[in-house]
């Protein structure tokens, strides 16, 4: 076990304090708990030998999103520090009170993910949110974001990215996305406030909430390591992995209209057409009370898993108007 160094209340993440070369783990500490303390959000930090860009990666900002845990995790076994150019700053638990009590918003039941970049002197998570962007996600050049699906639902691996800047574009690309829906940025989310601060960023929504998917996982982390081959961060030939991906330029959920017993029956990543049945609404006989078709022609991104639905359930989460874009290539790739 090695040593961990403590980043005390008033001090920022330094990277020029850290010896090139080595991984470094670290506490920061960041606003003050109702025990007085501060929370204490662990950082893993990989300095390269050479120079290069840094890049930052967050994990379960919603504190139930746990896939980029492990995709950190395995992420940290392929790098050599010694033959590293850059650095990386990688934050396994973003929302620290989240992640402890297993859920998606904050302490006070705030999402993190709304209220970018917070206020010094706000509520609770406003607090949190501010020290979160100005002691670490500041010091990114880049920053890939790592989601699931919300509880009761199951995504497919999708990114999230405003494809029409090609900067965004270049990140999204070098994932290996089934699918990316194209996002301007959203007020109040971690990407949105670093797009419109110079760190270009994507959202990557991996699988489930509340779980390890390691096919998913192993998906993740080859994207990752192409998104550094393609920075120069480290050796091997980048891989176009654009061939086999679906663009929409937009996304929504149907919802149910009543509540009972649901089952939706396309399979991720499917695509289904216009009119098509999506789902049916039992009653507890077994009769069918709804059958929810599909409004558009699309691709399922994401769905519902837990069959007792109230009325107004999230039933599919559909992308539409799939378009082929100007380029699928990465440039200079
Ligand atoms: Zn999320």
């Amino acid at each position: 076990m090695k040593k961990v160094l403590i980043i005390k209340n008033k001090e920022d993440l330094k990277l020029s304090a850290l010896k090139r070369g080595e991984l470094h783990r670290l506490q920061l500490h960041l606003s003050h708990n109702s025990l007085g303390v501060p929370w204490k959000i662990p950082l893993i930090v990989i300095r390269g030998m050479k120079k290069g860009p840094t890049i930052g990666i967050t994990a379960a900002l919603h504190g139930n999103e746990l896939n980029g845990i492990s995709t950190i995790f395995k992420l940290i076994n392929e790098i050599d520090p010694q033959k590293l150019s850059g650095d990386l700053i990688l934050v396994p638990i973003s929302n620290v009170p989240g992640y402890l009590m297993n859920q998606r918003y904050f302490s006070d039941n705030v999402d993190l993910n709304r209220i970018m970049p917070g206020k010094p002197e706000g509520n609770t998570s406003s607090i949190y949110a501010h020290y979160f962007i100005s002691k670490i996600v500041s010091k990114f050049d880049y920053l890939l974001d790592l989601h699931t699906a919300s509880h009761g639902r199951v995504n497919s691996l999708y990114i999230r990215a405003d494809i029409e800047n090609e900067e965004t574009r270049t990140l999204a690309y070098l994932q290996h996305p089934q699918i990316i829906v194209q996002k301007y940025d959203e007020q109040g989310t971690l990407r949105g406030w670093a797009n419109e601060n110079g760190i270009p960023a994507i959202t990557i929504e991996i699988g489930n909430p509340n779980a390890f998917q390691h096919e998913l996982i192993d998906e993740t982390l080859d994207g990752i390591l192409n998104t550094m081959r393609y920075f120069k961060m480290i050796r091997g030939k980048v891989k176009d992995f654009m061939k086999d991906a679906t663009i929409c330029d937009h996304s929504y959920w149907i919802y149910s209209k009543s509540g009972g017993i649901i089952d939706v029956l396309p399979k991720l990543a499917d695509t289904v057409t216009q009119g098509e049945t999506i789902a049916y609404v039992y009653d507890v006989f077994g009769q069918v009370k709804e059958e929810i078709k599909a409004n558009k022609s699309g691709i399922v991104i994401g769905k519902n898993i837990r069959p007792n639905c109230d009325a107004g359930t999230r039933v599919l989460h559909l992308g539409v108007n799939i378009f082929e874009p100007l380029s699928k290539n990465i440039p200079g790739a």
